[in-house]
Order: structure tokens, then C-alpha cells, then sequence
């Protein structure tokens, strides 16, 4: 009987794999064994598929007591709803599509491969034969993109763009622990829009942490150049040409000036071109940010450095975040710090660190290019109190200083410190453990 004969193949092969001693096989066995159950694999891909639609079409499943056939399937299989919705799909086209039901009786696909042939096929299915050919020579992401391909050449793309624009969404939540995440759905024109904005602000950014010997995750940067995006989108960043910078006209959309960076160069976060300012648009000129979160925060708590229960310290619509963090902000031009006792607001921190021209001037004079040794970055400038304003530090020349960006990041989240001795400029690493404010 069927179930019989599969049956002993299973125990033969768990009796192989429980006995199997990794060590003792040398390279050669290693790479044929490798094969040999990738083809096991396979073939047993092709028989769960097979069968699926049975599972399906039989109501098995309600006997079993699952709310539909994929729940049925995925529980067996320990895979996700996902895959086992895409089991049936492929099993449910099987029937129509005899070179890929074909490859797969022979153990030349895997599931993956016969999910998006299948996919494809079904489609167009003049295609089926040579996507089932490319699948024994391809790699995966190529074969997937081949028959993404064809899907595309096959369906309306008007009312598929229309269909995925109408769904388009932003989403955010808070996690236990107070990281925001985002969850996005775009248009490809709107997700490319974003995406090349972010690769090149990871470029710039990858550039600077290079020349500044720092590596991080590239993941990490992505974030960070979100974030640089986003300080970005000030009032004023687009308008004001000081400082020799090349301005953006106010027609110009956001992400536009990436174009050149879509390619394989880093080339266009070199300051050239329609780029816009970075963050240090808190000068006299700015009248106020568009769009500005008031970050609450209990006078008591500021002054302490931390939040007793009961006390405020939290970003509207976003929830709680330290004392510590919300000093820093003191010197962000999108998050402004309101100090309240009880219910009273005491004051906007965010007010008294605006810089007076003539200083700012100064501070121009003074500092032409990132003040820590070595670095020449001349564009795009922060401010820096070397003392935080909300520590008492005074928006005076002695207190400030210019620094590029990524220096600017290292000291406000790295624990690097800035200080002048004799008129020059020390930069210091970080404290060890354990003795950092
Ligand atoms: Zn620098």
C-alpha cells in the first residue's frame, strides 16, 4: 500500500539522519549528501503537494477539526498560514500545468521554485516550459524575478498599480520596550521615491562613518538615515542658501534630487546638487517647524535626570521615553521639550537655544569644517552645545561648536566627548563602562 511504502522510506531515512555523525563525513560525502537530501527534499515537496489538494477537496480537514484546509496544512507541515496557502494554490494548478507537475514528480523543484512557476504559468502559460528549464540552472532570486516577469507582462498593470495605491498605508506602534516600529505599503513609484531617498542618505552616511572608522550594520545606518530624512523636512531646509550650500527650489519634490544615486555610485551625497540642509535649521531665521511634537516632560523629573512614579516624561502619541533623552532633545528642532509642573507649562526649552546671528556668524568663522581633528566635512553642519542646554548650557561662541554629522551622532549617543584645551580641539572616546554620566 502507498502509505505503507512511504512510510517505511521515512523510518529508513530517520533512522539515517538520528545516526548521522556530521564529523566523520568528509567534504566530498558532505557535498553529495548535501544533494542527495536536497532531492529528498524535493521529492517530498512534490508528494506533499500532490496530496495537499486532497486534503482540500476531501474535507479531511473538518474532520480534523480545522477552520479550512491551509490551517489543516500548516499545522502538519509547521510551516505558517502563508506557505500552506501557497501549497494549495500551486496543488490547484497542478492539474493545468503538466511540464511543472511533471518536474516535480521527478524531484527537480523545489517548493519555492513550483510556488512562483506555478504562479507564473497559471498566468501565462505559454511560459510554463522555459521557467521550469530556467529552474535547473537559475538561482532562486533569479527564477522568481523571471516569473515576476511574466506575471507583470500578463496582467493589467493599470488596475494592479491602481489596486496597490487604493491599499497604501502607514502604519506605527510602540513596542513593550519603547521602540517605534513602522509597518508601509506603497505604491513602487512612492516606495521607490522613499527608497532611493534612503539609499542615499545611507551613502552619505556610510561615507562618514568609513572616514571616521566606525563600522555599524547596515540596517542600523538605513535607520538612521530615516531618521536624517525626516530631520530633514524642515521648515527653512529647502529655502535657505547660507553658508554656500546648493539650495533646492521650493517646487522641488522630496526625493528628487536622488536620481544620480539610484545607480551604483555614492555619488550624490556629496552636497552637490538640489541636496537639501541638514539639521541645523534652529537659526533665528526659522519660524517654527510645521509639524512639532511637544515631548512632556515634569520639571521635577528634568531637573533629576529621571522620572518618579506619577511623573511625565513621554512623547505625545508615542508613549515614554527617558529623562535623559528628552534633555537631549532640548537641542532638536522637530521635538520640542515642554517643561510642566503639575498641569502648568514652565517653559519651552526648545525656545533658549536659538542662536543669535551674530554668534552663529562666528561660529562660521570660527569653525569652517567639523571641529574634530582630522575631519574635513565642510557641508551640512550641526551646532553642538559642548555643555547641553538643558544642563544650563549657554548659547554663547565658547560653548558651541560645528560639528558633521556623524561626529555629532558619536558624541550624542556614543559617550564621545568634545573639549577645548588651549585652543584646540580634543576628542575623546568614550569612558569606560560603568563611569559614563
Ligand atoms: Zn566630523
Amino acid at each position: 500500500m502507498l502509505l505503507d511504502r512511504v512510510q517505511c522510506l521515512r523510518d529508513d531515512l530517520r533512522a539515517v539522519v538520528s545516526n548521522l555523525d556530521p564529523d566523520r563525513v568528509g567534504g566530498s560525502d558532505a557535498a553529495a549528501l548535501l544533494t542527495c537530501f536536497a532531492e529528498v527534499e524535493k521529492l517530498a515537496a512534490g508528494g506533499r503537494i500532490l496530496v495537499a489538494r486532497r486534503v482540500e477537496v476531501s474535507n479531511v480537514w473538518q474532520r480534523t477539526g480545522h477552520r479550512s484546509a491551509a490551517a489543516h496544512i500548516a499545522q502538519a507541515t509547521g510551516t505558517g498560514l502563508g506557505p500552506a496557502i501557497d501549497t494549495l494554490e500551486t496543488a490547484r494548478r497542478l492539474p493545468s500545468l503538466p511540464a511543472t507537475d511533471q518536474a516535480l514528480r521527478q524531484g527537480r523543484l523545489s517548493h519555492a521554485q513550483a510556488t512562483v512557476i506555478a504562479g507564473a504559468a497559471a498566468a501565462q502559460p505559454g511560459a510554463e516550459r522555459s521557467l521550469v528549464d530556467a529552474a535547473a540552472t537559475e538561482p532562486f532570486n533569479t527564477l522568481r524575478l523571471r516569473c515576476r516577469r511574466v506575471e507583470a507582462a500578463a496582467r493589467d498593470e493599470r488596475a494592479s498599480y491602481e489596486q496597490v495605491h487604493r491599499s497604501r498605508y502607514l502604519r506605527h506602534w510602540t513596542e513593550h520596550d519603547g521602540g517605534v516600529r513602522f509597518d508601509a505599503r506603497l505604491a513602487p513609484d512612492d516606495g521607490a521615491r522613499v527608497l532611493v531617498a534612503i539609499r542615499a542618505e545611507v551613502a552619505r552616511l556610510t561615507t562618514e562613518a568609513r572616514k571616521a572608522g566606525v563600522s555599524e550594520p547596515e540596517r542600523a545606518i538605513a535607520a538612521d538615515a530615516l531618521v536624517a530624512l525626516a530631520r530633514r523636512r524642515m521648515p527653512g531646509s529647502t529655502r535657505r542658501g547660507r553658508e554656500g550650500a546648493a539650495v533646492a527650489g521650493p517646487g522641488v519634490a522630496p526625493g528628487s534630487a536622488c536620481p544620480a544615486a539610484s545607480g551604483h555610485s555614492t555619488a550624490t551625497a556629496d552636497g552637490q546638487g538640489p541636496e537639501v540642509q541638514g539639521p541645523e535649521v534652529q537659526g533665528p531665521e526659522v519660524q517654527g517647524p510645521e509639524v512639532m511634537v511637544h515631548v512632556r516632560v515634569d520639571h521635577a523629573a528634568l531637573v533629576r535626570g529621571h522620572a518618579e512614579p506619577g511623573e511625565l516624561c513621554e512623547i505625545p502619541g508615542v508613549g515614554p521615553i527617558p529623562v535623559d533623552v528628552a534633555r537631549r532633545l532640548a537641542t532638536d528642532a522637530v521635538l520640542s521639550v515642554l517643561v510642566t509642573d503639575g498641569v502648568d507649562v514652565t517653559a519651552v526649552a526648545h525656545r533658549g537655544r536659538t542662536i543669535p546671528a551674530a554668534v552663529r556668524r562666528a561660529l562660521v568663522e570660527r569653525d569652517p569644517t567639523c571641529v574634530v581633528p582630522g575631519c574635513e566635512v565642510a557641508e551640512h553642519l550641526e551646532v553642538d552645545h559642548l555643555l547641553p542646554f538643558s544642563d544650563g548650557g549657554p548659547t554663547e561662541l565658547a560653548n558651541l561648536a560645528r560639528l558633521c554629522h556623524w561626529h555629532h551622532y558619536l558624541k550624542t549617543h556614543h559617550g564621545y566627548r568634545l573639549e577645548r584645551d588651549d585652543g584646540r580641539w580634543c576628542w575623546l572616546q568614550p569612558s569606560p563602562p560603568g563611569q559614563r554620566a
